[in-house]
């Protein structure tokens, strides 16, 4: 494969997103060159990770721990009833291969800790940050400020979905808007329609930075609220005192 052009396969795959207002051929070039880690793949990460396969991402790398249980299955749609009790990393990047014979995935069955994050940032083009805690979005904002690389974080809660786009030394970070890690609620509740919509968004977000198309959110705060059917997007300002200074 010339490393500098598109196959003619992969010309037939992308024909619908190549042209004005979408991709340049460079562009889903730059993409297939390009690195993603996910994580989590549930809700958000899930739809994020099938998105940037189906467009065209040369690998993904997804980290997700514990097996599949049926409450799972109102949103995370890399999983099938056939999987319930199995674990989800091995099954979940199956799925993403079956779209996309094109993406290489390499999956890990378990959420990395500070260390592994870093390591996996420096591997990475970006980060797509999908996990439920805060705990675990700051310590993805950590690795993409220590590797340089662009952070999207998606977050959920009920019918309402949350984007961030940051852009290490240019923008504030996650943390600028959560210097401290709020209180946690492990089953909080959320219906899978926003978890998708939030995803496919993080995803699209990623494309773009990685192809060099559009205007990417840089700095913003995206909020949906689904329960009233309000938009909102605000900067979010750089602070001080905070570790991406
Ligand atoms: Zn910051």
């Amino acid at each position: 494969m010339n490393d500098d052009r598109l196959s003619e396969e992969e010309r037939i795959r992308y024909a619908r997103q190549l042209g004005e207002g979408v991709l340049t051929e460079e562009g889903q070039v730059r993409l297939r060159r390009s690195t993603a880690l996910v994580t989590r793949v549930g809700g958000m990460g899930g739809p994020a990770a099938m998105m940037l396969a189906m467009g065209g991402i040369g690998k993904l790398i997804i980290a997700h721990g514990g097996p599949l249980e049926s409450p799972d299955l109102n949103r995370q749609v890399l999983g099938r009833e056939e999987g319930l009790g199995q674990p989800r990393a091995g099954q979940f990047a199956e799925t993403l291969r079956s779209v996309s014979r094109f993406v290489e995935v390499e999956a890990l069955d378990d959420e990395p800790d500070d260390d592994q994050a870093l390591e996996l940032a420096r591997r990475c083009d970006i980060i797509v940050s999908c996990p439920p805690t805060f705990e675990e979005r700051l310590r993805l904002n950590r690795a993409a400020l220590a590797a340089s690389i662009p952070l999207i974080d998606a977050a959920q809660w009920g019918l309402t979905g949350t984007l961030f786009v940051a852009r290490p030394g240019h923008t504030a970070c996650l943390a600028c808007a959560y210097p401290t890690a709020p209180p946690f609620e492990k089953l909080f509740p959320v219906v899978g329609a926003i978890s998708a919509a939030t995803g496919s968004l993080a995803a699209l977000e990623a494309i773009k930075i990685l192809s060099g198309t559009g205007t990417p959110m840089w700095g913003q705060m995206w909020v949906y609220d689904g329960f009233h059917g309000r938009t909102r997007q605000f900067e979010v300002a750089r602070r001080k005192d905070c570790i991406c200074r």
